[in-house]
């Protein structure tokens, strides 16, 4: 089966190439631009949706994986949550939905605030669907540091690090991110479908 990865978002592709052995295509290489409506109410049904959509448009050769993430600040009441991604708007840049990240801390009145972000990771084949998890904690601050990573990582230190995701470098990130957590469930559930 070949492997396709339902996501538009480079930095994501970036961090599945380097973490998985596997050759793995982005959708837009076969599908082109495609529009999905994500109106789940979870991390784990908006991967489904993602991955399902995909699967149903190319087919039982194709094992679909899907990725939905995104960081949470309890002082929010778990926002931004699930709409991480379109925090400042739709279509808002990575840069818009760091900075009003940062606001919404400020507004607190706080340096600083736990966070933690989540993963959830779809597999749909023509053996069903799978569905995993991956969290890492830490804390979001009130200032953007450093250039690496994506989204919400100037502004996030992982618990046990005194520098940004901003700051590290990604193969630090993989160690420890909550994308590479749920990979680490993912592989074996990927390597025993691609056996069958
Ligand atoms: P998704 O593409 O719907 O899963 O949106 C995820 C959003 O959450 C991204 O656009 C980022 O803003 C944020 N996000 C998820 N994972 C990360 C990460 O590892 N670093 C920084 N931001 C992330």
């Amino acid at each position: 089966m070949k492997m396709v990865l339902a996501t538009g978002n480079r930095g994501k592709l970036r961090e599945f190439r380097q973490m998985c052995r596997h050759e793995v295509v982005p959708f837009s290489d076969l599908l082109g631009e495609l529009e999905i409506v994500e109106d789940g109410e979870s991390f784990a049904q908006n991967a489904l949706i993602k991955a399902r959509t995909i699967y149903e448009k190319l087919g039982s050769d194709y094992l679909v994986i899907s990725d939905d993430s995104g960081i949470s600040l309890p002082v929010l009441d778990g926002a931004p949550g699930i709409y991480s991604a379109r925090y400042a708007g739709e279509g808002a840049t990575d840069k818009e939905n760091l900075y009003k990240l940062i606001d919404a801390v400020k507004a607190k009145g706080l340096e600083e605030t736990p966070a933690y972000y989540t993963a959830a990771i779809a597999i749909v084949s023509k053996y069903g669907e799978y569905v995993v998890h991956g969290w890492m904690h830490g804390k979001v601050i009130a200032q953007a540091r450093g250039e690496k990573g994506f989204g919400y990582d100037p502004a996030f230190i992982p618990e046990g690090y005194d520098k940004t995701l901003g700051e590290l470098d990604d193969d630090v990130k993989s160690g420890i991110s909550h994308r590479g957590k749920a990979l680490a469930l993912a592989k074996p559930i990927i390597e025993m479908l691609q056996k069958k």
